[in-house]
């Protein structure tokens, strides 16, 4: 199978190949958290390319605006950069009516707004842990409940929520992400349930170890690329962020019109044959830390 090529960073592609309808997501809007950078940069820029106009939220506005720039001038379609904290519901609540006052309407939410690190368990404080659930499972829950208020529960609409693979094996150091993204992929099931009949779909995208972005640099990527261990994942490589935004985009558009509370995987089969050894990512922990 092909791999669609990917830019390394927060940059747009220079060329893209369209292997959909250019006009797929036309004349919708997309609200994403964590727009601004790595894969929700990447996703915001492929719904752009297919007819979408973008809102990207975070909390640091001079990086929402330099991103909308970027993604302005490579695709021709507009964006609006807000800066907003999911851990914080009033200022959720403004950014979506900033969004709605711009475009009137939101068909998507991309729930990719997260932290994370590499820790032991015995070495992760009580905040620590406290933070990357406030951000990861609050954060989702704050955001979808707000956008539902103000416009999906009298219009419908679309959300997925970016989650991980991390729990399903327990992945060692990751007790705080892992259990994070288990309670989202949750949220996930109820809220496809509750809000099912108000015409919303509700989805989480799980990606595996995804090059060119700081998630890939914190949890040890480049070391476990330079060891040569994704020979281990069985389509032997990491993927890329062109990848989670093309699945993203089957999830958020009508191709994926009658799915909704699942979770869609999309590692290369990594999660399956992926090394989980305590002992060797304490070791990435310690190189990948500086
Ligand atoms: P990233 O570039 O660090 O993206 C995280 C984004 O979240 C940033 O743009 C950040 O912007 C925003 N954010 C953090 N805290 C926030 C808050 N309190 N309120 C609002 N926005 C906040 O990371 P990434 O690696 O591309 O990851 C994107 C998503 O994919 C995450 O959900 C991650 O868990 C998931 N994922 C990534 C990988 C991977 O290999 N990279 C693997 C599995 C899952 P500000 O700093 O401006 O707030």
């Amino acid at each position: 199978a092909q791999v669609p090529p990917d830019q390394d960073g927060d940059e747009c592609l220079p060329q893209y190949r369209h292997l959909l309808s250019p006009d797929l997501l036309a004349g919708q809007v997309a609200f994403i958290t964590g727009g601004g950078s790595g894969i929700g940069f990447r996703i915001a820029e492929i719904f752009m390319r297919h007819g979408c106009r973008t809102v990207i939220a975070s909390r640091n506005l001079q990086r929402v605006s330099e991103a909308s720039k970027k993604l302005v001038a490579a695709t021709g379609q507009q964006c609006l950069a807000l800066s907003m904290d999911v851990r914080q519901p009033q200022t959720i609540a403004a950014a979506v009516d900033e969004a709605l006052k711009e475009f009137k309407r939101i068909d998507i939410l991309i729930n990719g707004a997260a932290g994370n690190f590499l820790c032991p368990a015995s070495a992760l404080s009580f905040n620590a842990f406290k933070t990357v659930m406030d951000i990861d499972t609050l954060g989702t829950f704050n955001t979808s409940k707000v956008v539902f208020e103000k416009y999906f529960r009298d219009h419908g609409g679309v959300i997925v929520n970016i989650t991980a693979t991390l729990s399903y094996r327990g992945q060692a150091l990751q007790v705080h992400a892992g259990a994070a993204k288990a309670a989202i992929d949750a949220m996930t099931r109820h809220l496809a349930v509750e809000w099912g009949p108000n015409k919303i779909r509700v989805n989480s995208l799980a990606p595996g170890p995804i090059s060119g972005t700081e998630g890939f640099r914190r949890l040890g990527g480049k070391v476990a690329e330079k060891s040569d261990q994704f020979s281990l994942i069985p389509l032997q490589r990491a993927g890329n962020k062109t990848e989670i935004a093309h699945s993203t985009l089957y999830l958020a558009s009508p191709l994926s019109s009658y799915v909704t509370g699942t979770t869609l995987v999309v590692d290369g089969g990594s999660w399956l044959t992926s090394p989980n050894s305590f002992s060797a990512l304490m070791g990435i922990a310690s190189s990948s830390a500086k």
